[in-house]
């Protein structure tokens, strides 16, 4: 019984049709032009760091070159290859999609592609995808995100919080293994003096995309609070510094950090961060469990937000209004927050 091998090696050199359409493999495959067009392929999305494509006459490819890490960003390319996937099979073509083992990079791109045409959660997608291919296996990172691609309802934007978390614990995480944060991965929270009332509250090399994605969401936007565009101030110069929006809510005492962004913290919203700073203000200054500090998204006006750690001054009358550090930093209440962006509650007006 122990000679039986887990799965057929075949399964490596082939590639499995996971639904009408859309097949899944390896690199092997991808080797020979003749086994590709006898299985009808027209499409490629190729999931190598580095790479090329083999037969740029022959396919349409897809490229993304990404390394299969945890720390990998895969969720901001699901929206174009999803595209990619439907188009082509919407017109009649045939999809593979490949990495380098078929287990880990490629799997989750077609993970998320099943999870968003079906309506079906992560693990309902990979049961799919595992019946055909065993050895299919994302790493952690790529199992979080998918989790996360599931809690935004399938909307890679930076207008959803849940989504800004994701890239704020990522930001760090790269500042923890490379020493610093990769500019085209730098996304900060805009200035409220430059950020026009219809646009997002967050800048980055997607700016575009969020701006489109914000026209859309001019209605839900209209009817959210006011209080969330309320900017917190400057005591000392009243210059508006962050919105409310870039707030990071925490529970007192309890070490909610910024890596968590599962299903149950969508739940988190900035009123319920202004209702537990009420709550806290009202309650005694020498209580343990008084937060001190509103703890925010990194903001553009911030100096050296690519150092570990730093002062936050006010870049109007450069008064000293808290701290940050990318390793996290402990709450006056107890709570632990990572990254921490800290303006302490004395030096700003809510
Ligand atoms: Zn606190
Ligand atoms: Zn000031």
């Amino acid at each position: 019984m122990f000679d039986k091998p887990l799965f057929d090696a075949s399964i490596i050199r082939d590639m499995q049709e996971i639904i009408p359409g859309l097949f899944l493999s390896g690199s092997q495959p991808t080797e020979s032009r003749e086994y590709m067009k006898e299985k009808g392929i027209t499409h490629i999305v190729q999931v190598t760091f580095p790479n090329s494509p083999r037969f740029p006459g022959d396919f349409i490819y897809k490229i993304i070159a990404v390394p299969d890490m945890d720390e990998t960003n895969l969720i901001e390319h699901f929206p174009a290859t999803y595209t990619f996937i439907h188009n082509a099979i919407d017109k009649g073509g045939k999809v593979l999609v490949h990495c380098m083992a078929g287990a880990s990079r490629s799997v989750t791109i077609v993970c998320a592609y099943l999870m968003k045409t079906k309506k079906i959660p992560v693990t309902e997608a990979l049961n799919l995808i595992e019946k055909l291919r065993p050895i299919a296996e994302p790493n952690d990172g790529f199992i979080k995100q998918l989790i996360l691609y599931d809690a935004i309802e399938y909307d890679v934007n930076i207008n959803r919080t849940e989504y800004r978390r994701f890239l704020m614990s990522n930001m760090a995480r790269q500042r923890e293994v490379f020493g610093h944060i990769k500019a085209e991965d730098m996304t900060l929270a805009a200035d409220p003096l430059t950020q026009q009332t219809s646009a997002p509250s967050i800048v980055s090399k997607t700016a575009a995309a969020a701006a489109t994605a914000a026209v859309q969401e001019v209605s839900k936007a209209q009817l959210q609070s006011f209080s969330q565009k309320r900017p917190l101030k400057c005591k000392k110069c009243r210059r508006a510094l962050v919105t409310h929006d870039n707030i990071i809510t925490h529970a007192p005492g309890h070490g909610q950090n910024a890596f968590q962004y599962r299903k149950r913290d969508a739940t988190l919203h900035v009123s319920q961060a202004i209702q537990s700073n009420n709550n806290n203000t009202s309650a005694s200054p020498m209580s343990p469990t008084v937060c001190h500090s509103y703890f925010i998204e990194p903001v553009e006006w911030l100096q050296d937000v690519q150092s570990l750690e730093g002062k936050i001054s006010c870049p109007k009358c450069d008064s000293k209004l808290g701290t940050f550090n990318w390793s996290g930093d402990q709450c006056s209440c107890g709570a632990w927050i990572t990254p921490a962006f800290m303006l302490h509650k004395g030096k700003v007006d809510a």
